[in-house]
């Protein structure tokens, strides 16, 4: 091995490599090639400290900074060829330089886990399941498996959508395995390896598009070469998927090009990636979602990075994915929460998304029922295009109505009013389903006036004061403010001010009192922390082996209930008084999503919304199904209070076992921005939301500017100093950038 300048500086053999590690360390590091012949892009193993460590070949250069007999020679290299390349070296130089993340870190973390270990990664054979010839000619598939064999005729009929992997089977049952087993000792299915490319047994069959759908496609295949953001905005049922098949159907006749799907859901994934297949089979398609085995997310990324699948359904880590011939990108529900990473790197992977279509200079596609109001921004202004679909699809087939229920004049029978329970009855009676949604994650109480409606409003920004029952106190989580709680109204005088978001824990037993014959099931993330509790619950909802649902969030979601006609909405006040700016956007887009789930089939369905609030304009737009107005309205809001889209904001977050060690971090931090900031407003350190965590006592300071070039340039200033200081060594702390949550 050479130690000299000029003879490292000259030989391809012993080079200076610079690789990208998963420290946190904004830089990279270099080390010597050694007799590796290396290339740009190639994973490879070298020393660091006293262990080993992947790394990724950035690039090679003349000179190091470090003295040439110090750097270490890189152990040896993995893969024979590069599995990265620039487009994903510039779109992640970016997003370190956006959410202030070093770059070796935010790199390492998009590659498959297989990809991140210290050994080779054969791209493994993955197998696949389809239909025998013999049960393709079977005219009547299902009869010939015994009914009571529920299992298997689960198997079977996925099956007839097309071919699925063991993972895609996995989520069918906990007990598939015993049941594919079965049917293919019987004859009825075959085992083969399974190929990106491997076609299915079905035809095309393309919907006519009316003429809202003809104008979308045709929208965005005249602009098919270059950078432009589209925005679908069409209610649930609208065929937005329709649009988007046709204009891949388009887009993928080009040789090579690839399309990038993002799906906010990953119990959303099954149902596309069914659609896709049947419209495409001939065109290979794989999804990369967290349900997948480690094998089987590296096999399927390796097919999208080398080009060879051409369509690619993921969820938000998928953003990343390398595809070198992508043409087109598609984000379903563009408004979905869940884009946003709310741990290690806080990206938002529509944002990305955007960045990247930019990057490739291909058009982008954002669809939803109900847009973010950053998108919607953008449309107003002309950025995005936007693209209109105002009904339903399909013939005959019409929303749902929506009623409010005035809770103010109402009786309530623990958390029931009459005409809903009258409602319940009516479908029980049917033999229909009922969905009870109950709206209670993440929204914080604040203090409101039975009587006048007024609500404790912050005197220092125009933000709500969050009750603390406990200390007795009203808080801003905005701005840090804090004041004891008042017992009288101010504006009517009133005595009687409530905490808003109390007293639904009773409802299951109430309903179980009430309608003892029923089948009722109860959905939230506990009930469903089990990898295969939804599903196993969604198969009893399809076999009508539940009658009333009572659940959270997760059940807005996509999931089609064709004998389900009735949705009741409850306990949903609090989020239109809550000190998160965003509540009010959130409930308007969640209830018109599970609106969506009554009567999506031939019956109609109804949706009873208890409210003591009928008449505020959440309800009467919900009411009218008019997002467009609502969302003018909120935008109002938002610019009277400079709250994003208006403003574009950062957090930086910190915790520690002593909250003394916070706030003398987060002064710090707020010293330097008062020292620096131009444009950018701060507000003094104050506690978080939740204030303790595990243990950890938990603050926070805001950022707030007009201008995001004058917010990052800040950020960029003050991450480093921060970094070094001693304060920092004594807290865990991160920047949001974007912040979803407060
Ligand atoms: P969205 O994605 O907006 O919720 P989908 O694309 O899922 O809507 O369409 C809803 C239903 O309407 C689907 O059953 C679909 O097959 C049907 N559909 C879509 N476009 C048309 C059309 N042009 N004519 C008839 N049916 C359609
Ligand atoms: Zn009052
Ligand atoms: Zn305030």
């Amino acid at each position: 091995m050479s130690s000299s300048p000029n003879h490292a500086s000259n030989a391809s053999q012993n080079q200076i490599v610079n690789v990208a590690l998963d420290v946190p360390l904004e830089r990279l590091f270099d080390y010597l090639s050694g007799n590796l012949s290396l290339r740009i892009g190639q994973r490879v193993e070298v020393p660091f400290g006293n262990r080993k460590m992947v790394g990724i070949v950035m690039g090679f250069s003349q000179h190091s900074d470090y003295a040439l007999d110090k750097l270490k020679t890189i152990s040896r290299s993995f893969d024979d060829e590069p599995i990265l390349d620039e487009t994903t070296f510039r779109l992640m130089r970016f997003c370190a330089d956006y959410y202030q993340y070093p770059f070796g870190q935010a790199l390492l973390a998009i590659l498959p886990a297989r990809l991140r270990q210290l050994k080779p990664a054969p791209m493994l054979r993955i197998f696949a399941y389809r239909l025998s010839p013999e049960a393709l000619k079977c005219a009547q598939l299902q009869q010939q498996i015994p009914a009571r064999q529920v299992v298997q005729r689960k198997l079977l009929l996925a099956l007839q959508e097309g071919e699925k992997t063991e993972a895609q089977l996995k989520q069918l049952s906990s007990v598939w395995q015993k049941a594919l087993m079965a049917l293919m000792a019987q004859g009825w299915v075959e085992k083969f390896e399974w190929q990106a490319s491997a076609p299915t047994h079905f035809p095309l069959n393309a919907q006519t598009l009316n003429a809202e759908q003809q104008a979308a496609v045709t929208g965005v295949l005249a602009q098919l070469s270059q950078f432009q953001a589209f925005l679908l905005y069409g209610v649930t049922g609208s065929g937005k998927t329709e649009v988007y098949m046709q204009i891949l159907q388009q887009v993928l006749q080009k040789p090579d090009s690839q399309a990038l799907i993002l799906v906010p859901e990953i119990n959303l994934t099954p149902q596309l990636e069914a659609r896709f297949r049947q419209r495409f089979p001939h065109i290979p398609l794989v999804t990369l979602h967290s349900h997948l085995s480690d094998g089987e997310r590296l096999h399927h990324w390796h097919q999208a990075q080398t080009g060879r699948a051409r369509i690619v359904i993921g969820t938000r880590l998928s953003v990343f994915t390398p595809m070198p011939k992508l043409a087109i990108i598609i984000v379903d529900e563009e408004h979905d929460a869940s884009f946003k990473q709310q741990d290690s790197m806080r990206y938002h992977a529509r944002d990305i998304a955007l960045v990247r279509a930019q990057q490739a200079n291909v058009p982008i596609l954002l669809g939803s029922a109900t847009p973010s109001l950053e998108s919607w921004q953008n449309a107003e202004t002309g950025k995005f295009k936007r693209m209109v679909l105002p009904q339903r699809a399909v013939e005959n087939a019409s929303l749902p109505s929506i009623y409010t229920l005035n809770t103010a004049t109402l009786p309530l029978q623990n958390g029931l009013s009459q005409p809903l329970i009258q409602a319940l009855k009516v479908r029980l009676e049917r033999g229909e389903q009922s969905l009870l949604f109950i709206n209670r994650r993440g929204y914080a109480p604040v203090l409101l006036c039975s009587a006048c409606h007024w609500i404790a409003p912050c005197s220092r920004c125009s933000s709500r004061l969050v009750v603390h029952l406990k200390q007795g106190k009203l808080r801003c989580h905005h701005c840090g403010h804090e004041q004891s709680i008042v017992r009288q109204c101010p504006s009517c005088g009133n005595a009687d001010l409530q905490a808003t978001g109390q007293g639904t824990q009773r409802l299951e037993e109430t309903l179980v009192k009430l309608f003892p014959q029923a089948k009722i099931a109860r959905v939230d993330r506990d009930t469903i922390s089990r990898k295969d509790a939804l599903s196993d619950l969604l198969d009893k909802v399809h076999a009508q082996e539940i009658d009333i649902l009572v659940g959270t969030q997760i059940l807005a979601k996509g999931h089609d209930f064709p004998n389900l006609t009735l949705v009741g909405v409850l306990d949903t006040d609090s989020a239109l008084f809550s000190p998160d700016f965003r509540a009010s956007e959130r409930l308007f887009a969640q209830l018109m999503q599970v609106a969506g789930r009554a009567g999506r089939a031939d019956k109609a369905g109804e949706v009873l919304i208890q409210t003591s609030f009928p008449e505020h304009p959440l309800f009467t737009a919900l009411v009218q199904q008019d997002y467009a107005n609502y969302a003018s309205k909120l935008m109002e809001e938002r610019a009277i209070a400079s709250f994003p889209p208006y403003t574009f904001m950062a957090l930086i977050r910190a915790e520690a076992t002593q909250y003394r060690d916070v706030d003398a971090f987060l002064q710090l931090a707020y010293a330097q921005v008062r020292a620096q900031a131009k444009q950018v407003t701060c507000y003094p350190p104050m506690r978080a939301q939740m204030e303790r965590l595990k243990g950890m006592e938990r603050g926070q300071i805001v950022l707030q500017s007009q201008q995001r070039g004058a917010l990052q340039k800040l950020l960029s200033q003050l991450i480093a100093p921060l970094r070094e200081s001693k304060l920092a060594s004594r807290v865990r702390w991160h920047v949001d950038v974007d912040p979803m949550e407060f």
